[in-house]
């Protein structure tokens, strides 16, 4: 991170100060946070005597994997632990609990298997495994981060795994457990460490910074726990980073500059954009966003979690789940489809692969950003009659995706050219008639009352009729349409061409 240097600096400063993930690091089982099961689990079998040779922690980074193997070491061999106690604490005062605290004790090893992988490095363990303990009870080797080793050091490990020495504990831990082996798998008892819950993470956050003494702003700390994603450590890394770099009060702004987190006032802006189809403005958003430092790949993600907000806004009704809309923007969003949030959240879904591994991110972005806007482009001719024919049963009962169209009690407007017509049906919330007329057909022919089109790409059956209806409808005005099929196609694609470069792309909130 480019301000690690910085931060090293503040913290060369003052030298007392230690990382928050080494100075809260828990001790025993009761500070061990979100993982009850667990505990649980290991405190039976400790106390029933039943604790296996060889464990494996599994779960992903940050979660406790290291933290959980010390403390079962410290309670297996404190010199004054009670069985008997509910919860298993270690004395933290005996000689086996201190050197274990400071990584001392002769009979502990800990190992990091990234950077011991060969069956060499396994070898000297094997070796020393079958000696008894010098100074405890039981002999434990804590191997990180195991699923780095060779194959042949797996080998190697294999046999005393099956006839291990009684004094003999094999602690492994590991965040990819798909690399491990079945033969090893099979000689292990597996217990998983879960991602810790946003709310447990959030109150053990602010409990860390009250005795630290540190104020925090809501966003700031919901913002932190959201990016820890369930690791306790990367949460409180980001912790040690915004305590270096903020005087007094640890603010929002401040960790979505540390994390190019966007403002999401910005990204709703960018996803009101994407339902207007406005190509235009949501590419000078986007370049905004970059040239201020904004990520591409960040920029996609906070995409999908909106999408995914607004979904859960639209199916559970709960206002809860969306955040920083406006009124204006809440009414617009209403008004989407599940459908359409479900392609979109496959499209970004897909983008944000190719954004990722793209050499060009930002190009990347704006090519998924502008298919995006074209999604309501891929809706087929017959799709949208079928809406048009159904429209007449939503109109008569109410229906909260879509607002009644507008009760017109004055004079009829004039319809003097397309685009004049365009502008009423848009403005009278006919959009699957403005989308037809402005994508499906190329119209070759107008004077108010009269229409020649010629459909673009098919010639969905009763399109004529559904049209002629539905413009009375909305011009109160009788029309007259004709289908013309070879006659003048290049005059109406032209005719198209043009509409298009007038008009911006058809909100895509009506699907
Ligand atoms: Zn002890």
């Amino acid at each position: 991170m480019q301000d690690s240097l910085f931060i090293q600096e503040e913290l060369n400063k003052n030298k007392s100060y230690k990382v928050l993930a080494r100075k809260y690091r828990p001790k025993s089982f009761n500070e061990l946070i979100g993982q009850d099961i667990l505990v649980r689990t290991l405190t039976n079998a400790i106390k029933m005597n039943r604790f296996p040779h060889a464990i494996l922690l599994t779960g992903i980074r940050g979660t406790g994997k290291t933290t959980t193997a010390r403390i079962i070491t410290k309670i297996m061999n404190c010199q004054s632990i009670d069985l008997q106690n509910e919860s298993l604490s270690p004395c933290e005062r005996c000689d086996s609990c201190v050197s274990i605290a400071s990584s001392q004790h002769t009979d502990i090893l800990e190992m990091d298997a990234a950077s011991h992988t060969s069956v060499n490095d396994v070898r000297v363990i094997i070796e020393n495994a079958y000696y008894a303990p010098v100074s405890s009870r039981f002999r434990a080797y804590i191997i990180d981060e195991v699923h780095m080793l060779s194959t042949s050091a797996f080998n190697a490990l294999l046999k005393t795994l099956e006839e291990p020495p009684q004094h003999l504990i094999f602690i492994f831990a590991t965040t990819e457990i798909q690399k491990i082996p079945l033969t090893i798998l099979s000689r292990c008892q597996r217990f998983d460490l879960r991602r810790v819950s946003t709310e447990v993470l959030k109150s053990h956050y602010l409990n860390i910074l009250k005795q630290e003494n540190i104020s925090i702003e809501n966003e700031a700390i919901d913002l932190i726990v959201k990016a820890a994603d369930g690791s306790v450590r990367d949460g409180l890394s980001i912790l040690d980073q915004a305590i270096a770099l903020s005087h007094g009060t640890i603010k929002g702004e401040l960790i979505r500059d540390m994390l190019c987190i966007n403002n999401k006032v910005q990204i709703i802006e960018l996803f009101m954009y994407l339902i207007a189809g406005d190509v235009e403005e949501l590419l000078n958003l986007v370049a905004n966003l970059y040239n201020s430092g904004g990520d591409p790949v960040m920029i996609a993600n906070q995409l999908l979690e909106l999408v995914y907000e607004i979904s859960k806004f639209k199916t559970l009704g709960d206002a809860n789940y969306i955040t920083g809309f406006s009124q204006s923007q809440l009414e617009k969003i209403q008004l989407l489809q599940i459908s359409f949030l479900a392609r979109s959240w496959q499209m970004l879904l897909k983008g944000l692969e190719e954004v990722k591994t793209s050499i060009m991110p930002l190009q990347a972005l704006e090519m998924v950003l502008i298919r995006l806007c074209y999604l309501n482009a891929s809706i087929t001719p017959e799709e949208i009659l079928s809406k048009l024919e159904n429209s007449k049963l939503d109109d008569d009962k109410p229906s909260e995706s879509k607002p009644a169209p507008v009760q017109d009690t004055g004079p009829s407007p004039k319809v003097n050219d397309v685009d004049n017509l365009l502008t009423i049906l848009y403005e009278k919330n006919e959009l699957d008639l403005y989308y037809m007329l402005h994508n499906e057909v190329a119209i070759v022919e107008f004077e108010e009352g009269m229409m020649k089109i010629n459909p673009l790409n098919y010639s969905p059956h009763g399109l004529v009729n559904m049209l002629k209806k539905k413009l009375k409808e909305t011009t109160k005005i009788e029309w007259h349409i004709e289908l013309v099929k070879d006659k003048a196609l290049t005059v109406g694609l032209q005719n198209k061409q043009q509409q298009k470069e007038k008009k911006k792309l058809l909100p895509a909130m009506i699907w």
